[in-house]
């Protein structure tokens, strides 16, 4: 019966994707005032700043990284493209790996200019600004493919778009409460993309705290699971996962746009047990 309920609100989730707009959504959140580079307390720049921090500690390394849900974004890849040769970008929505591909094939064809933040994480990595082409190169050179994933499903991805042992390391922002009809499904995909990912593997999620809602379009209204930070760090735990550090931002005012009723940002580093 329980598993009914779950299949079912996994179900409806699924539906409402079916409208979901990746220029839409980029120019809700990745424009600012949430992506401005010239505040400090903007969102995107304290996520960059956890990513590139997570990356430089030194722990964090090996050959693949697998980034789940990318959605129509390239953010969270900047600061792992300089540590994996390998990275691959996945999401359930053709049309956000469309987006993606226009990037990687043609840059003209993006429905966002990422250059400001190609050249904000130049500039965490100590390298003059202009170092940005080196670094867009860089990610066409490393980024291997844009795959289909599920994380609703035990094995979210193909088994042919990873090697046997796993990948080195995880990324995921925003996805998994953005797609989960409640906790247990967020805990349970948790657990499934940790399958991802070899033993003593890192972990880097974000995700939104206090979120019931965004908008992933015009009118495209979708349910999220509200989450708070005793409860990300219980599921990480029972997902198998040995938490490392827990940040958290609190949106200002002026933040909160209307697109969503996101109230902070959770930026979690896990290693798998
Ligand atoms: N990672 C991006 C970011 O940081 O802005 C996008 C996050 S967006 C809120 C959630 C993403 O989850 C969308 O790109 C959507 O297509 C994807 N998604 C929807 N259902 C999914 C599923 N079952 N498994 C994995 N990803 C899913």
């Amino acid at each position: 019966m329980e598993e009914k309920g779950t299949e079912n609100g996994v179900a409806a989730m699924a539906a409402c994707y079916q409208g979901f707009d990746p220029a839409a959504y980029l120019q809700y959140n990745y424009t600012p005032p949430r992506a401005d580079f010239e505040r400090k307390d903007s969102i995107v720049p304290w996520k960059l700043a956890c990513l590139h921090r997570a990356f430089t500690e030194g722990d964090v390394n090996g050959e693949l990284l697998v980034d789940i849900g990318s959605g129509p974004t390239l953010y969270q890849v900047l600061s792992g493209c300089e540590v994996f040769n390998k990275v691959l970008l996945t999401d359930y929505l053709e049309v956000n790996r469309r987006e993606l591909r226009g990037w990687f094939q043609d840059e003209g064809a993006s429905s966002l200019d990422w250059t400001p933040y190609l050249q904000h994480v130049c500039k965490l990595e100590g390298r003059r600004p202009s170092a940005w082409t080196e670094k867009a190169a860089k990610l066409r050179q490393v980024v291997k493919d844009i795959v289909p994933v599920d994380v609703h499903r035990p094995q979210p991805l193909s088994l042919d778009d990873l090697p046997s042992a796993g990948a080195d390391c995880l990324v995921s922002c925003f996805c998994l409460e953005s797609v989960s009809p409640d906790l247990a499904a967020f805990t349970r995909a948790l657990g499934h993309i940790g399958r991802l990912l070899r033993a003593g593997g890192h972990l880097l999620l974000i995700g939104a705290l206090g979120e019931s809602y965004y908008f992933g379009g015009p009118g495209v209204k979708i349910p999220v699971v509200p989450l708070n930070e005793a409860q990300v760090c219980a599921s990480l735990k029972e997902s198998g996962y040995t938490l490392i550090r827990l940040e958290v931002y609190t949106l200002p005012q002026d933040m909160r746009v209307g697109v969503d009723d996101v109230s902070g940002v959770f930026f979690a580093k896990a290693v798998k047990e």
